[in-house]
């Protein structure tokens, strides 16, 4: 029969957290209905949700530093080159069938089509970044100058939290610029290019060597202890937290105005986290893709929850080794490049977001125009931090390199909020299936590694 008392057991932080997803929105729903919350009132209780990213966001540093580096000195040269680039397919192909999706769609459905659009101003400076200078910043901060800077800068010349806030705020920011790939004020991009080149040199040590990916591998378990030990924070921290993002929201009335453009993103988020992906999943590894997601779970609704990627990082560790079993020397060393670089849910929303502000002005896209949308729009989600709507920011990139007007972008600025947290849900999924695929297809090398090679994370 149904061991239903051991289905509670092994899966009671899950529930827990669905749990308080649902009493959250109730408690959101009656505060805002029964009481009226002064702004300070509003802060407050806010803070238990605070306090859960905040303490999140701690053990980023500490996770992705330890786990690059282990998950590079386990493996040789040879073969981290062969899973690297493993990886980086996956990422493109998934983020293009994405974009591609995205394009059907909102190409079909029509959703700024003889939409008015009077409600929205839409006066402002156009902020001018090509893809050419967010291709360059990339780069730039794949090489940070100081290792410890690179730890704690803050991205230059907007925040991305003030956009969060204030959504008019393209008609106020000058000289704005994009910089791509910074998580909470983390320069992941940098670090992760350092620790790669870190964990192959101390992989190549030797005996002085081992001393080092013994230290950091000790670091990656104190790490994930106290991953744990936050989690059972988390049911708590996420009631408060969606429970006051309900208060906050003021503009309920914008989501009809706006609704087949949010059916049209959200649609294809369905499409590629049903169909796509487990399709390509199935086909490659050969096992149930639906108990993949199941196993996810956590993560998913995490990643629903805080709309950040990177802050999710820890979770979609936890769940991928834990319940999906996935070789640690493939998660460590896919899954925070996956979290910084493979967006599959923005590369879609991007696509979409674009060409629904094509439709709202009636400008016609041309095949050439389109093609330009989706690599942007490619380009765009590589480039955009794992940070609540980083994605529109680099929105800008794909409407300027097809001659829209930049400061459209506070057309839809007024539903990012729910549609962020959605399409980081299909992102953190795809950095997920990326390291389940990843893994069967280097099954030969992880398991010549296992009889010739003395390094064993698998069992710390
Ligand atoms: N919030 C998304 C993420 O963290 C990025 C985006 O805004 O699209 O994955």
């Amino acid at each position: 029969g149904l061991d239903l008392r051991g289905l509670l057991k092994r899966n009671w932080l899950l529930i827990a957290t669905i749990v308080s997803v649902l009493l959250g929105i109730g408690l959101g729903v009656l505060v805002r209905e029964y009481a009226s919350l002064s702004q300070l009132d509003k802060q407050y209780f806010g803070f238990p949700g605070e306090m859960l990213m905040r303490m999140l966001k701690l053990v980023i540093l500490p996770l992705i530093v330890s786990s690059m580096i282990t998950g590079v000195a386990a493996l040789d040269s040879e073969v981290s080159g062969k899973i690297g680039l493993r990886a980086v397919v996956y990422y493109i192909s998934t983020t293009i069938i994405a974009v591609i999706l995205g394009i059907v769609l909102v190409i079909t459905i029509k959703p700024g089509v003889s939409q008015e659009t009077d409600h929205i101003d839409r006066t402002g400076i156009t902020p001018n970044v090509t893809t050419v200078d967010t291709l360059l910043d990339l780069v730039r901060n794949m090489f940070p100058e100081n290792l410890v800077q690179a730890c704690f800068q803050q991205v230059r010349d907007i925040s991305i939290a003030w956009f969060q806030t204030c959504w008019c705020c393209l008609n106020i920011t000058k000289d704005y610029k994009i910089v791509g790939s910074y998580s909470d004020g983390i320069n992941v991009l940098g670090l992760i290019v350092f620790c790669v080149a870190f964990g192959l040199v101390i992989g190549k040590m030797g005996e002085r060597g081992r001393i080092l990916l013994e230290f950091f591998d000790a670091l990656n378990e104190a790490t994930m202890r106290l991953v744990q030990i936050i989690m059972c924070y988390m049911p708590v921290g996420i009631l408060f937290l969606i429970a006051a993002k309900i208060i906050e929201v003021d503009d309920w009335e914008i989501f009809r105005k706006m609704g087949m453009y949010m059916v049209t993103v959200m649609t294809g988020l369905a499409i590629h986290s049903t169909i796509c992906l487990p399709l390509i999943y199935f086909a490659i590894v050969r096992k149930n893709p639906y108990s993949f997601i199941l196993g996810m779970a956590q993560a998913l609704v995490t990643a629903l929850m805080i709309s950040s990627s990177s802050a999710t990082l820890p979770v979609t560790f936890r769940c991928a080794e834990e319940n999906l079993r996935i070789d640690k020397r493939i998660t460590r060393f896919v899954l925070p490049v996956g979290a910084t670089i493979n967006m599959d849910g923005t590369a879609l929303y991007e696509a979409v977001a674009a060409i629904f502000i094509a439709q709202l002005n009636n400008f016609d896209l041309d095949i050439g125009q389109i093609v330009t949308v989706s690599i942007t729009a490619t380009v765009a989600s590589i480039g955009a931090a794992g940070v609540p709507n980083a994605g529109l920011v680099t929105m800008v990139i794909v409407l300027t390199a097809v001659g829209l007007p930049a400061n459209d972008v506070t057309l839809i600025v007024a539903v990012d909020w729910l549609l962020d947290r959605f399409r980081t849900m299909i992102n953190v999924l795809g950095d997920a299936y990326g390291a389940g695929i990843v893994q069967k297809l280097s099954v030969r090398e992880l398991e010549r590694m296992d009889v010739t090679s003395d390094v064993d994370l698998t069992n710390p």
